[in-house]
């Protein structure tokens, strides 16, 4: 907002405000620290390298809450200097086209972007930069358009394995202690910087253009590797292929940790993503790190080689890494799966709207559901519009020419005109400027392109008609049957048992009052592979079959499910309620119900296990101390939770 209105005083005043990257290029930084993170503190020695464009009296680098020690130089020589907590000022007659460099000692005990979490006695450390500011850890620049060639050095206890951006140069082990560097090649914007460090194995590969691959895993995870990690190698060839740009940095790392704060982020050579993500070859077919894994691998492209100048093009990160990751996906799951996606994210962009909070996608604030799919969706509908092959040619000449730098809305429509010779001002006005999405227009593309979409919104059976009955029996497609299964659950005999995994997570989520002649084809849901099918089975079977509560919870008693063991804890809640089983071990099933409440555990399985304690009015002296340690966490839903939960208890 306040920007605009610069723009429009521009005429009359010098209004803008200098960006510091108008004035000073910092080219190269070089940190070396330490932790220590019993007391979550950092401290090092920082070097900046760089450049004046215009002469200037002061210049800072973004430092958040951190001490500097006395003696700051400047090419070697003493340097006057301000901390506002906020910024480290300089001060000197910097002169325009002169090199300098800046050396100095720091320390903070950082409240976010670090994050030190101990489980079980072990250390998982790692960072956020990404809406969190780096330089609440590591004097940086929370500006993204300064982009800078980092060099790490750091430290910790042995046998814990560093992992930071970049080639690693080599560990060195002393007796008590494991250190390691890391340089980067290219530059980078600071709140890609990252850290992970924590009892770790890997799995080493190389893709098909030679690029090493480093699959990092907690050694419990061993038999997990394989399906967290399924594809990985495929898409990363897939990825260099369809983008046409070779992987512009010299490795890629992916790093689960203990209770991330979002799915994963893409921090340049070095994704650390939720170790929610981190699946057996059951919980594979229900929620895997497929799409996660091929998202964050875009972003290497779109976001970190350019990165969007500002919140208003944001979608040039998160649209096309959206629209990249569906491409790899429809690569290993085909067509109907890719236009499926489409088709879902184009209902909740309708809805969006619907609902009035849909807006431009050049609106800073504009929703994730907009930065992510709408902008996937322009790509779609541009892809169509110019044709594949000056799509692809757009997309290269676009990331050539500003690799390493930022980038603006302008700057690759301005190349989408170049390659295509096409007019686009009604294409930019419909899809990328106007607040409502173009929800018509894209129904009418998908149906034009998928005859599976077609037959999906032919089948319906929100009013009943006689054809639902036989459309269940047909031959039409899965995603059709569940549709059908949803409006019209009373629909389901035993032949729609017959169907695959997902039509029969469809039954066991919707058919919630069975039928005594379903009840033995209900019964077999217990065994499917899917985590998700199970919990809504045994649910339902526990709730419809009274009399046969002790052979579902035999059947499905060492079922761990999810790793927010979804089934486990809802196992230790029906039994607490089945007054006819294993009563005598009541007191061990609930100790071990508040035990997944304390800090030992994820923040997922805390806030459900509190959930279902609340539920019950169980919550007891035990569960109301792990509520309060609780109430500090970093994961601010379990935060928010734990203090209404407190509220309430009170
Ligand atoms: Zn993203």
């Amino acid at each position: 907002m306040i920007k605009n209105v610069c723009l429009l005083l521009f005429v009359f005043v010098n209004c803008i405000t200098a960006q510091q990257t108008d004035y000073v290029d910092f080219i190269e930084g070089d940190a070396m620290f330490g932790l220590v993170p019993d007391s979550s503190k950092v401290f090092g020695l920082m070097s900046y390298k760089f450049k004046i464009l215009r002469d200037v009296d002061s210049l800072f680098i973004d430092a958040k809450n951190m001490t500097f020690e006395a003696g700051i130089t400047l090419n070697d020589k003493k340097i006057d200097f301000k901390n506002n907590n906020k910024q480290l000022w300089l001060y000197h007659t910097f002169k325009k086209d002169s090199l300098y460099e800046v050396l100095f000692n720091y320390q903070a005990y950082p409240k976010q972007a670090l994050y030190f979490l101990k489980r079980q006695d072990e250390w998982n450390i790692w960072t956020q930069g990404q809406g969190k500011y780096t330089s609440h850890w590591l004097p940086s620049f929370d500006d993204v358009n300064e982009k800078v060639i980092f060099t790490f050095s750091t430290l910790f206890k042995k046998d814990y394995t560093i992992i930071m951006n970049g080639r690693r140069l080599g560990d060195s082990l002393s007796k008590t202690v494991n250190s390691a560097s890391f340089v980067m090649q290219h530059p980078m914007s600071s709140y890609l910087v990252a850290l992970a460090i924590g009892k770790y194995k890997k799995e080493s590969l190389k893709t098909n253009s030679g690029v090493p691959l480093e699959l990092y895993y907690f050694p419990k995870d061993s038999l997990k590797v394989e399906p967290t990690y399924r594809y990985s190698k495929r898409m990363f060839n897939f990825m260099e292929n369809e983008i046409g740009v070779r992987y512009p940095w010299y490795d890629y790392k992916q790093v689960p940790v203990h209770d991330f704060l979002y799915a994963g982020m893409e921090n340049t050579t070095l994704t650390i993503f939720s170790d929610a993500f981190v699946v057996d070859p059951i919980a594979f077919n229900d929620r895997n790190y497929v799409n996660v894994n091929a998202h964050e691998l875009a972003h290497q492209w779109f976001g970190n080689l350019v990165t969007a100048t500002s919140g208003e093009h944001h979608w040039l990160q998160e649209g096309f890494a959206t629209y990249y990751a569906l491409l790899a996906e429809q690569d290993i799951f085909g067509e109907d799966y890719f236009y499926w996606k489409l088709y879902e994210s184009a209902q909740q962009l309708k809805s969006q709207d619907v609902n009035k909070q849909g807006s431009s996608l050049l609106y800073p604030k504009a929703s994730s559901l907009t930065f992510y799919q709408r902008g996937a969706w322009v790509l779609h509908a541009l892809k169509d519009k110019i044709g594949a092959s000056n799509f692809k040619l757009a997309v290269k000449a676009y990331l050539e020419a500003y690799k390493f730098k930022s980038v603006s809305t302008e700057q690759f429509i301005s190349k989408v005109i170049e390659q295509s010779e096409m007019k686009m001002d009604d294409f930019v006005k419909t899809w990328i400027i106007a607040d409502e999405f173009p929800y018509d227009l894209a129904l009418e593309l998908l149906k034009k392109q998928s005859v599976f979409i077609q037959e999906y919104e032919m089948v319906d059976c929100e009013a009943m008609n006689s054809q639902c009955y036989d459309y269940l029996n047909s031959y039409i497609s899965d995603k059709a049957k569940i549709k059908i299964i949803r409006q019209a659950p009373q629909l389901v005999n035993r032949s729609t048992f017959r169907n695959n995994l997902m039509v029969r997570q469809a039954i066991a989520q919707y058919l919630t009052k069975i039928p005594l002649e379903l009840k033995e084809d209900y019964e077999t849901l217990l065994n499917d592979k899917s985590y998700q099918t199970i919990e809504y089975a045994l649910y339902n079977l526990w709730l419809n079959f009274p009399e046969e509560r002790s052979k579902y919870l035999n059947a499905t008693r060492n079922i761990e499910g999810f790793s927010d063991k979804n089934i486990r804890l809802l196992w230790l809640v029906l039994c607490l309620n089945t007054l006819e089983y294993k009563t005598d071990q009541n007191s061990k099933f609930y100790d071990e119900l508040v035990n997944y409440t304390s800090s030992k555990y994820n923040a997922e399985i805390r806030l459900k296990a509190f959930q279902y304690l609340d539920l019950m009015q169980a919550c007891g002296t035990d569960c109301k101390q792990n509520l309060m340690d609780a109430k500090s966490h970093h994961n601010w839903r379990l935060v928010k939770f734990a203090k209404d939960l407190d509220k309430r208890l009170q």
